[in-house]
């Protein structure tokens, strides 16, 4: 279902980018490769990606930056690879907006799980109807979860990445619900193994950052503590 997806790999060892590019083209998927940044910048500039691979060691432009360039234009999935061990690291990557995040070394079976977990929750199906437009806060907040653009009334606008559109589109779906970190970590991550419930947490933030929802003076979003979160515009049966 997910044959020819566009799969940047951006990875400065040689080997582990052919191991990747065979596992990967084995799968039906185009590969395009990178060994640094700024080579992986320019191709997605040229070639555009249904997912980007991204190793965070690199030389020169660091997988940080190349994280935040990527997500400076774009909502593409990211999953993250690298060495870089802790929760906090992991959190790290998180926080800027990738999508998953994949410790080395890895199997690369898990690594083309993933990757087909990310694009099956990721990338449009073709014959399904497209989601409603949502209209939230009394239409400060309009998203289209499809494209996952949204704009905020007198203020920012963009695009969300996969996990911050689901979270969102979760919580409206159950107005007036209180939905635990739990519930709405299954919702985000769908990943067994992803059990750090504070993930949850740093998508809200996100999606607070991006949307200018203060979490002391909330307008969408409110913490309901040592529970979870619901939308602020549910409570407020209005004027
Ligand atoms: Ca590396």
């Amino acid at each position: 279902m997910n044959a020819h997806a566009r799969i940047l790999v951006v990875e400065d060892e040689p080997q582990l980018r052919a191991l990747l590019r065979l596992y990967l083209e084995r799968d039906g998927y185009r590969i395009t490769d990178a060994g640094d940044g700024q080579a992986a910048l320019a191709a997605f500039d040229a070639e555009g990606a249904d997912l980007v691979i991204l190793d965070l060691m690199l030389p020169g432009m660091q997988g940080e930056t190349v994280l935040e360039a990527l997500r400076e234009s774009s909502g593409v999935p990211i999953l993250i690879t690298s060495a870089k061990r802790s929760d906090a690291e992991r959190i790290a990557g998180l926080r800027a907006g990738a999508d998953d995040y994949l410790a080395k070394p890895f199997n690369p079976h898990e690594l083309t799980a993933r990757v087909a977990a990310i694009l099956r929750r990721t990338r449009p199906a073709p014959a399904s109807d497209p989601e409603p437009i949502l209209s939230l806060a009394g239409g400060r907040l309009v998203l289209d979860p499809g494209s996952r653009r949204y704009s905020v009334v007198g203020g920012m606008g963009g695009r969300l990445t996969p996990g911050e559109a689901r979270l969102l589109v979760a919580l409206a779906a159950r107005p007036g619900s209180v939905l635990s970190r739990q519930q709405l970590l299954d919702i985000v991550a769908r990943r067994p193994d992803e059990v750090y419930e504070r993930v949850v947490d740093v998508h809200v933030a996100n999606l607070r950052r991006k949307l200018g929802d203060d979490a002391g003076d909330p307008w969408l979003i409110e913490t309901v503590p040592a529970t979870g979160y619901r939308l602020v515009a549910a409570l407020d049966p209005g004027p």
